[in-house]
C-alpha cells in the first residue's frame, strides 16, 4: 500500500495572511510543518501542494518536494485532487500546514483504520480529540462531530452538537482535527463533485463526503497540537516549542513525587485503621485488593476491619496484571457502588500493588487502563492508595509506576499520580513466604540496584539509594550473619532503597530483555529477570558474579532453555517489546545503543536463554 502525506499550503489564509511564512523557532511554520510529517516515517512521500513561489522556493530550498497548484482552489481538499490526480497511490493523507506539531501518534491512529475489519467500508478517515470545556465547545471556530457505534461520523457542526437540552446527560463532546486519510478514489470522488447546501452552510469541507453519502471512519487522538489561526497562536506556538527544547534538556532534572506516608516495623500494620479512619468519605467504601495467598482463613484477614459497606476482593498473583483485569475489576467497584470508594488499598507482592495502584487511577480516569500505559499520561488524580508489600523486592511500594500487561505491549502506567498516598512496611507480613519466590522477587531489588548503579543515568542520589539497596542485598544473600528476623527487615528496606534508586535512574539490560519473554510466555517478573540476567556476564561482570554466588547458595533452579522451542514470530515479538524500552537501553548502553544492540545480537542472546 503506497501511503503518501500531502500538505495544502495557501498563503493567503483569511484570519491571519502569511501565517505559514512566520517565524517558528528560526524556521517558516509550514517548513516546521513539512519536517515534522517526514520524520514521522509513516510515509512514502510527503509534498506541500502550493499556490505560492514563494511558499514553493521555501521548501525546496530546505530540500523538500514542493508541487505548485495549476488552479484556483475553494480548500485543500481541491488543491490536493488535483496534485494526486496522476500519482499512482493508495492511500493520501492530508496534513494541515498550519500544525506544526503535528503528532505521529495522532497520524498513525488515523492510518489505523484501514487495517481494521472494517476497512473495505470507509472511504476516508480523519481524527476527533475529546473537548470538556463549554467555551471551546460553543465556539464555532471549533468544529464538533458525532458519530456512531463504529465511530462513523454522523454529522460534522460548529454548533454543539448534540444540543445538551438535559444538562445531566453524559455526552461526550468530540472536536473535529482536520487531518483525513483518503483512499485515492474518494479524494477524486470529492473533487468532481459539485458543493452542496449543508456544506455551503456551515464551511466544514468533509460535510460534502456525507452528502454524497460516504463513509468516515472516525480516530480518537487525545494529543493535543496547536493550530496557527491567529498571531497569539504563534506566541504560544514558539512558547510551546522553547519549553519543549528546555524538557528535552531538563529531563536529567526529573521532579518526582515520593510516596508522602509510610510507617514500618514489625506489627505495624494494625495501625491500618487508624490511618483509613480519616480518609473515610461518608458512604464511600474502602476497597481491599488481597493477594488470595491470604484465602483461607488468614490470621491476617481478621486484623482487616471491614466497616460499613468496605469490601475485601482477594486477587491471585499466579499471572502479571493485566490492563483487561484492571478494567474489569473497575467496572465492578463502579456498578457495585453508587459512591467513588474512599481508597483502595492493595495488600500483596508486587503484583497486588500495581493494581491497586491502577484501580485507583482508572477510577478517576476515563477509558481503559491500556490507554495510559506510558510516561505521564494519567490526567486526573486517582483516588487515595494505600500500599501494603507482603514480600519485598520489586520496589513497586515506592515506585511512580504500574506495570501492566495491555493488548499491545508491556508497559507501565508512570505518573505523577501512580505513587501510594501511603505505605505500610511490616516485616511480619513476609513471614511465609516459599524460598524460591523470596529468592526471586528479592533479585528483582538487587537486579534494580546494579542496572542502576552501572548505567549511563546514573547521578548522586539514586547512586545513595542503589549502593544502601546493593550493600542490604550482599548482606542479606551471601553473609551469614543475619538472623531470619534481622533479614526480612532488612530486605523491606532493600526493596524500598531499589525502588528509590531507579526513580531517578533507569533499569537496564535484564528488564528489557525480561519484559519481552513475559509478554510472550507469561514467565513472571522475578524469574524473568534471573533468566536473562544469568545470562549478563559480558555486560555487568561484577554484578552477575555475586549473583551466580547467591544462586549456588540457595540451590536455586534458574529455568534453561525457556527460549529454544520459541517460533521464529515469538522471538520477534520478544526482541520488538524489548527495543521499544529505550530509555532503558539508553542507560545500559549510552546513545549509541542502537548500533550496540542489534535485532541479531537480541536474537542470539534470547536463543540462549
Ligand atoms: P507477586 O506479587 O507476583 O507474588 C509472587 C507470589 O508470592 C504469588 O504467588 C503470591 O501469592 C505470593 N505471595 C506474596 N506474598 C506472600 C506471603 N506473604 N506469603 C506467601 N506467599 C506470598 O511477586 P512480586 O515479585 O512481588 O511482584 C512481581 C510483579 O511486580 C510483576 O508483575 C512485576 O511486573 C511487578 N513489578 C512492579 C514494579 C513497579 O515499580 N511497579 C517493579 C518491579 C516489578
Ligand atoms: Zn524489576
Amino acid at each position: 500500500m503506497k501511503i503518501i502525506a500531502m500538505i495544502p499550503a495557501r498563503y493567503g489564509a483569511s484570519r491571519f495572511p502569511g501565517k505559514l511564512m512566520q517565524d517558528l523557532g528560526g524556521k517558516p511554520v509550514i517548513v516546521r510543518t513539512y519536517e515534522a510529517a517526514k520524520a514521522t516515517n509513516l510515509f512514502d512521500e510527503v509534498y506541500i501542494v502550493t499556490d505560492s513561489e514563494v511558499i514553493f522556493t521555501e521548501i525546496e530550498l530546505h530540500g523538500g518536494k514542493a508541487i505548485m497548484s495549476k488552479k484556483d482552489h475553494d480548500c485543500g481538499s481541491d488543491r490536493i485532487a488535483e496534485a494526486v490526480e496522476d500519482m499512482d497511490v493508495d492511500i493520501v493523507v492530508n496534513v494541515q500546514g498550519d500544525e506544526p506539531f503535528t503528532s505521529k501518534e495522532g497520524l498513525e491512529q488515523v492510518l489505523s483504520v484501514f487495517e481494521g475489519e472494517d476497512a473495505d467500508k470507509i472511504d476516508l478517515a480523519s481524527l476527533m480529540t475529546e473537548m470538556h470545556d463549554w467555551k471551546e465547545i460553543s465556539d464555532p471556530n471549533s468544529v464538533k462531530v458525532i458519530v456512531n457505534k463504529e465511530n462513523f461520523a454522523l454529522y460534522f457542526s460548529r454548533s454543539p452538537i448534540p444540543y445538551p437540552r438535559d444538562k445531566n446527560a453524559d455526552v461526550q463532546y468530540y472536536k473535529h482535527k482536520g487531518i483525513y486519510a483518503f483512499r485515492k478514489q474518494a479524494l477524486m470522488d470529492f473533487y468532481h463533485l459539485p458543493m452542496r447546501t449543508l456544506e455551503a452552510a456551515e464551511k466544514i469541507e468533509c460535510i460534502r463526503y456525507l452528502e454524497y453519502g460516504k463513509n468516515i471512519k472516525m480516530a480518537i487522538s487525545n494529543t493535543q497540537g496547536i493550530e496557527i489561526d491567529t498571531p497569539e497562536d504563534l506566541i504560544r506556538a514558539n512558547k510551546a516549542l522553547k519549553e519543549d527544547k528546555d524538557i528535552s534538556v531538563n529531563n536529567k532534572y526529573r521532579n518526582f513525587p515520593m510516596v508522602p506516608k509510610v510507617v514500618f516495623g514489625k506489627g505495624c500494620f494494625d495501625q491500618l485503621s487508624s490511618i483509613l479512619a480519616p480518609q473515610r468519605k461518608n458512604k464511600a467504601p474502602f476497597i481491599f485488593l488481597v493477594d488470595d495467598a491470604f484465602e483461607n482463613d488468614h490470621p491476617l484477614i481478621d486484623r482487616i476491619n471491614l466497616r460499613f459497606n468496605d469490601k475485601l476482593l482477594f486477587v491471585s498473583a499466579k499471572e502479571e496484571p493485566t490492563t483487561v483485569q484492571v478494567d474489569q475489576i473497575v467496572k465492578d467497584i463502579k456498578s457495585e457502588f453508587n459512591y467513588k470508594p474512599s481508597g483502595i488499598i492493595g495488600i500483596g507482592g508486587g503484583s497486588i500493588l500495581d493494581l491497586a495502584k491502577a484501580v485507583s487511577i482508572m477510577l478517576t480516569n476515563k477509558g481503559s487502563a491500556a490507554d495510559y500505559q506510558g510516561w505521564d499520561l494519567v490526567k486526573k488524580k486517582a483516588v487515595y492508595h494505600v500500599g501494603i508489600p507482603t514480600i519485598s523486592g520489586t520496589g513497586a511500594e515506592v515506585s511512580r509506576t504500574t506495570v501492566l500487561s495491555g493488548p499491545v505491549r508491556k508497559l507501565g502506567i508512570n505518573s505523577d499520580y501512580t505513587p501510594f498516598d501511603q505505605v505500610i512496611l511490616d516485616p511480619n507480613l513476609t513471614i511465609g513466604v516459599p524460598k524460591n519466590q523470596w529468592f526471586f522477587t528479592g533479585m528483582d531489588c538487587f537486579i534494580h540496584c546494579v542496572e542502576s548503579l552501572n548505567g549511563t543515568f546514573l547521578n548522586a542520589f539514586s547512586e545513595s539509594y542503589g549502593e544502601k539497596a546493593y550493600d542490604l542485598c550482599n548482606e542479606i544473600f551471601l553473609s551469614d550473619e543475619l538472623s531470619e528476623v534481622e533479614s526480612r527487615g532488612k530486605l523491606m528496606m532493600a526493596s524500598w532503597h531499589g525502588g528509590m534508586s531507579i526513580a531517578y535512574s533507569q533499569v537496564g539490560i535484564a528488564h528489557a530483555m525480561s519484559y519481552g519473554i513475559s509478554y510472550v510466555l507469561g514467565t513472571k517478573h522475578g524469574v524473568g529477570n534471573c533468566i536473562v540476567f544469568d545470562h549478563l556476564g559480558d555486560y555487568y561482570p561484577e554484578g552477575v558474579a555475586l549473583f551466580k554466588k547467591m544462586v549456588e547458595k540457595y540451590q536455586i533452579e534458574i529455568p534453561q532453555g525457556i527460549c529454544k522451542d520459541c517460533t521464529e514470530k515469538e522471538i520477534e515479538t520478544m526482541i520488538e517489546i524489548a527495543l521499544s524500552l529505550v530509555p532503558l537501553w539508553e542507560n545500559a548502553l549510552g546513545e549509541d545503543w542502537e548500533s550496540i544492540m542489534t535485532r541479531e545480537k537480541l536474537k542470539s542472546m534470547y536463543l540462549k536463554m
